[in-house]
């Protein structure tokens, strides 16, 4: 048989991490600016923290630059996005904020066939570095191909000022590869479903660097951030390889889904991913602990009821997360999970 094999890998291609690299937008924009006005998609709270900078050191270089403040991901957002940038010559699209703004940013670069570069002022999830965004219909929350980002820009020193609560929950997310992986390779077992071993790899490789430096999270030390954004990249890595969210999102990421449409609003996605990946662990028959114990270090609960989640909404929620997204195969399988095994797992864990 002959070698028919091919796949398609996008990666950034510039990233700046550490203190202060903020300016760097200005070469970006040199390098991937061909023509055209740079628009730059950002939030109230964010446009202050960040998006001002940007808009200066752009402007203070020569170019024109447009400003949107958008709030929600959603797809009246989005809309309201790509007829601002229609007609007016966009030849770059910068998404400061977290992780609703990149979201509209990167799904709208996408639609118009413009670069995209991300600016996160928040470290709370592996979304900053990856070519998938989360964009809301109605009440559903879809997530989309959208475009990889060719630069990132990721001051510490901006990620510094958002509420540690976000830095726990982003190191939360790169945790729970493990779980992911774990799940990815049942896939593999079961039906056959592509696996790659160097994907694999790294995302392993972000997800115990973070375990095993939890003691390191702390709060109000920018060496911290430092840490889990260099993984939330490794991580963004690894789906690049991929060429999906495979290898950083499984069983966990469903529950994280699940407790999302159930409950929204009282906890972030990264508390539902440290949720979720230590009842996945346990299913899977595996340490659920050493992660129990890293988050405890870190400071976040994977109580539920630290989150105002009722117990009977957890409960219904692992049962059902696995119709979220069928083609998905994880240990939650393919049928619901009967209440009392549902109820049982969340009990030892914890979590309820
Ligand atoms: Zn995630």
């Amino acid at each position: 048989m002959e070698f028919e094999k091919f796949k398609t890998m996008q990666f950034p291609r510039d990233v700046y991490v550490g203190h202060g690299v903020l300016p760097n937008i200005v070469p970006v924009a040199g390098r991937y600016m061909k023509t055209g006005s740079i628009l730059i998609i950002t939030g109230k709270i964010t446009y202050d923290l960040a998006g001002k900078e940007v808009e200066t050191h752009l402007q203070s270089a020569g170019y024109d630059v447009k400003v949107i403040k958008a709030d929600k991901a959603d797809v009246v957002n989005l809309q309201m996005v790509e007829e601002e940038a229609s007609g007016k010559h966009i030849g770059m699209i910068v998404g400061v904020g977290g992780g609703t703004k990149i979201d509209l940013a990167k799904k709208a670069s996408y639609d118009l066939n413009v670069p995209f570069v991300s600016v996160p002022t928040s470290p709370s999830h592996d979304g900053i570095a990856s070519p998938r965004a989360s964009i809301r219909k109605e009440k559903l929350t879809v997530s989309q191909e959208a475009a990889m980002p060719i630069a990132i820009i990721a001051d510490t020193q901006i990620l510094a000022k958002a509420p540690y609560r976000y830095l726990r929950a982003g190191a939360a997310d790169v945790i729970s590869n493990l779980t992911a992986l774990l799940d990815w390779k049942l896939a593999n077992r079961l039906h056959g479903e592509e696996y790659s071993t160097s994907a694999a790899a790294i995302s392993e490789y972000a997800a115990r660097e973070l375990l095993e430096k939890s003691h390191m999270i702390m709060e109000g030390v920018e060496e911290s951030v430092w840490l889990v954004t260099k993984q939330i990249l490794a991580s963004g890595t690894a789906m690049a390889i991929a060429g999906s969210s495979r290898p950083a999102s499984g069983s966990e990421h469903l529950l994280a889904h699940a407790l999302e449409l159930s409950n929204p609003g009282t906890s972030i996605h990264g508390e539902q991913c440290a949720m979720g990946s230590v009842v996945s662990m346990f299913l899977h028959g595996g340490d659920w602990q050493v992660l129990a114990n890293a988050y405890s270090r870190m400071g976040l609960s994977i109580r539920a009821k630290d989150y105002n989640i009722p117990d009977t909404v957890v409960i219904k929620a692992l049962s059902t997360a696995h119709r979220i997204r069928p083609e998905r195969y994880t240990i939650l399988g393919e049928k619901d999970i009967s209440l009392n095994a549902s109820e049982k797992a969340l009990e030892i864990t914890g979590i309820i």
